[in-house]
């Protein structure tokens, strides 16, 4: 077994600190991963104070990570020791069913292994996330990184970036569209810059006015307060398509308004309470409502690509992992521009 430094929640009302467990030696099939870096996102929160239900303890979370390849098993053949690789939400899946079979893992009929909060194939053994030194992950579910990029801003691509990315990219938004991302926080500046570089008309709905002018930085073409129901009746009807990363509970009948006939909004944000419909924000235009989750690793690897081609990558806040605490109070408080990166050198400090 292999010595693993990281931190670790132990109840859902403790906070994080330091935890020293093993992981398993590479198999076959393995990649042994010094993490040089790990994003902080909002899911980590909820699963760590346990929002959504059924959270399992100790938990080492962190699923946007970054780092190089310390040790290969024989049968690696797709990377070698040094090479620059990732890790996101998933670190293996049945394999076999329809969802696997088209690159769909995130939805495996089976349930895949989460990368912490969940269990390997074989339904037991505990998965560890990346607020840690180290992971052992089978090759199939190792991202290739772009060697162009800054490493630590390239972590948060590994979550907030595919998840914005994959149903921009499933709904088709293309140039001449209006897109309208909802929540400019670690997901929604991701968005942000996909959108734009996808050639949709951007606008960004937030509820920070002092965000306007990084909205604009970030590639938006206009900006939605959405707290000023003027400026909400304004847009009415004319969006094509919205994306929403709010984190907390909300009314989402103001944002249904927004569409357009045959309009598509899409969720990624998880609030912890359920969210009210009124169905004639649906029937009066035809509008749609749909939800998506991460992105298989075929698309995930096609959006690191992406990111490398056009120079993307996450606006980022470096902190040690002493700081973790604090960054998700400050999360909460959408105070972040816009995604923690906790720098894994931190843990020998
Ligand atoms: P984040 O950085 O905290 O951003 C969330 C943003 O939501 C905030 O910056 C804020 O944007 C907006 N917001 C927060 N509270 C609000 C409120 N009360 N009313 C209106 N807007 C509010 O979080 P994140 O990491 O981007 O994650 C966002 C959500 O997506 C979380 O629920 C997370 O669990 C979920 N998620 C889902 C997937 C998936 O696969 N579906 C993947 C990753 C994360 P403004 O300040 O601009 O209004
Ligand atoms: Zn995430
Ligand atoms: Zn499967």
């Amino acid at each position: 077994m292999i010595a693993v430094k990281g931190y670790a929640a132990k109840t859902a009302k403790s906070p994080l600190e330091p935890f020293s467990f093993e992981r398993r030696e590479p198999k076959d099939n393995d990649i042994l991963i010094d993490i040089a870096f790990c994003g902080v996102c909002h899911s980590d929160v909820h699963q760590v104070r346990d929002e959504w239900g059924g959270s399992t303890f100790p938990m080492v979370p962190g699923h946007e990570i970054v780092g190089h390849v310390a040790k290969v098993g024989k049968n690696v053949t797709k990377y070698k020791v040094g090479d620059l690789v990732g890790v996101g939400c998933l670190v293996d899946s049945c394999r076999t069913c329809h969802p696997c079979k088209d690159s769909e893992e995130q939805y495996c009929d089976t349930v895949p292994s989460w990368t912490y909060n969940g269990v390997e194939q074989d339904k037991k053994t505990p998965t560890f996330g990346g607020y840690s030194d180290k992971i052992v992950v089978h090759q199939d579910f190792v991202l290739k990184i772009p060697t162009n990029l800054e490493l630590s801003a390239v972590a948060p691509l590994l979550c907030a970036g595919i998840t914005t990315y994959s149903p921009l990219r499933n709904w088709h938004v293309k140039p001449g569209q209006k897109v309208g991302i909802v929540g400019l926080g670690g997901l929604g500046h991701m968005g942000v810059k996909f959108a734009h570089a996808m050639g949709a008309h951007t606008v960004v709905l937030t509820h920070s006015p002092q965000k306007q002018a990084d909205a604009l930085r970030l590639g938006a073409n206009e900006i939605l307060i959405s707290k000023n129901a003027d400026d909400m009746q304004k847009h009415a009807g004319t969006f094509d398509f919205l994306l929403s990363t709010i984190s907390a509970p909300y009314d989402i009948n103001a944002y249904l308004n927004l569409l357009k006939l045959d309009g598509t909004m899409v969720i990624v944000g998880v609030p912890e309470k359920a969210l009210e419909l009124q169905a004639f924000s649906l029937i009066g235009k035809r509008r749609r409502l749909a939800g998506s989750l991460i992105g298989g690793i075929e698309q995930t690897q096609e959006m690191l690509n992406f990111c490398g081609q056009h120079n993307i990558t996450a606006d980022i806040e470096i902190i040690p992992i002493q700081k973790i605490n604090e960054a998700y109070e400050r999360m909460i408080k959408s105070d972040v521009r816009y995604r923690f990166v906790i720098d894994m050198k931190s843990l020998s400090l």
